[in-house]
């Protein structure tokens, strides 16, 4: 060859010590103002947007350019550099020219290997709802979740036994297929197959060739004793099916807790209210209150005021992580009779010559917390 080549650092117009910033911002112009599109027919601006392929190819590997620097243009033989426009290093920059040519398709970068990619299955959810008693001992339900299996005619493979697949007679088999844009080579995912680089020629009479049938799926749901609302639980691998061979993806159980007309859950604990009359309240008085466990004996003691909570231990949820339960809490609701009998009116009157008179106004406190829950 008798062409003398020009120093690459002068074919694209920057210093020596050029960062790669400002390399890469040099050869996208000149890439611009010589790329073919915009300059048909022109041999001259094919000619120097080779030229500045080139010079971007070496001077962006840092290796190359060590080379170059040290050796000029023969340090790069044998290195595959500088040995003319290749296609394939262009192919490298459709990240620099992508947005603005549609490269990025054009090189059919990444269709082909994400039609053929080992994809996880998707991950399902699945909706409960169950009693708060239930939270109590945990409880084991079946379910039916409609999810995909692969299909047990084709295996998957969407094609019938045989010659139901063929290799794709536009690409042989590759998945993609090149030609010619004025001089570039260009690699595209061929659109025949999808880039799988086979056909179905004929597809499977049972999935017709979709590869998946819906089915509803039959599972077991064990759900532990101090579960919430909200609560997520994991079957890991009962999800959608992998493609390609992937690994399944993971079916959620969630959990919602139906309202109790008695009980409410706060955290660990049950809250729940016990009206008792303004005698019991002063006299005090034993109340049976049927819990999640039983009938249980609530005290009042005598003096009891409205708002006052009684705890019993042991007897709210059980802890999802850890050990024990939390307590119940039964707050004491002192009710006044709205209507009096003409006895207890009388009662009512000697009782009110007997009691001081307590007025004044107080603090804010127990009455709220207990609106909080009740009201
Ligand atoms: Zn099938
Ligand atoms: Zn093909």
């Amino acid at each position: 060859m008798n062409v003398t080549k020009r120093d690459y650092y002068e074919v694209l117009g920057v210093g020596r010590d050029v960062d790669t910033t400002a390399l890469k911002s040099a050869y996208k112009k000149l890439a611009l103002k010589y790329h073919p599109d915009r300059n048909p027919n022109n041999h001259e601006a094919e000619e120097k947007f080779k030229e500045a392929a080139e010079a971007y190819s070496v001077l962006s590997d840092p290796q190359k350019r060590a080379a170059y620097d040290r050796y000029g243009h023969r340090g790069l033989q044998g290195m595959g550099a500088g040995q003319g426009f290749d296609p394939n290093a262009f192919a490298d920059f459709s990240d620099i020219l992508g947005d603005l040519f549609g490269f990025g398709d054009l090189f059919g970068s990444g269709g082909r290997r994400s039609r053929n990619h080992v994809q996880r299955g998707e991950d399902l959810r699945y909706d409960i709802e169950i009693n708060l008693e239930d939270t109590l001992r945990g409880l084991s339900v079946d379910i039916q979740v409609p999810r995909l299996e692969l299909c047990t005619r084709c295996q998957g493979t969407g094609a019938e036994k045989n010659d139901g697949i063929v290799t794709c007679p536009m690409c042989h088999g590759r998945g993609e297929v090149i030609y010619q844009q004025s001089f570039l080579q260009i690699r595209r995912t061929c659109n025949q197959c999808s880039g799988r680089g086979q056909i179905i020629r004929r597809p499977c009479t049972q999935c017709r060739g979709e590869r998946y049938l819906k089915n509803e799926k039959k599972l077991k749901v064990n759900i532990p004793p101090g579960v919430d609302t909200g609560t997520r639980l994991r079957l890991s691998g009962e999800g959608q099916p992998g493609g390609n061979g992937g690994q399944p993806g993971d079916l959620y159980v969630v959990v919602k807790v139906k309202e109790h007309p008695i009980f409410e859950r706060q955290g660990e604990d049950l809250h729940c209210a016990i009206p008792v009359n303004v005698a019991q309240a002063a006299l005090g008085t034993q109340v049976d209150l049927l819990t999640f466990d039983g009938l249980e004996t609530v005290k009042i003691p005598e003096g009891t005021q409205s708002g006052v909570e009684v705890r019993l231990r042991n007897r709210g949820v059980p802890r999802l992580q850890g050990s024990g339960r939390g307590d119940m809490i039964v707050h004491i609701d002192v009710r006044v009779p709205s209507k009096l009998t003409r006895e207890q009116r009388r009662l009512f009157e000697s009782l009110r010559e007997t009691l001081p008179a307590e007025n004044e106004p107080h603090e804010k406190g127990i009455m709220d917390k207990v609106k909080d829950y009740f009201m």
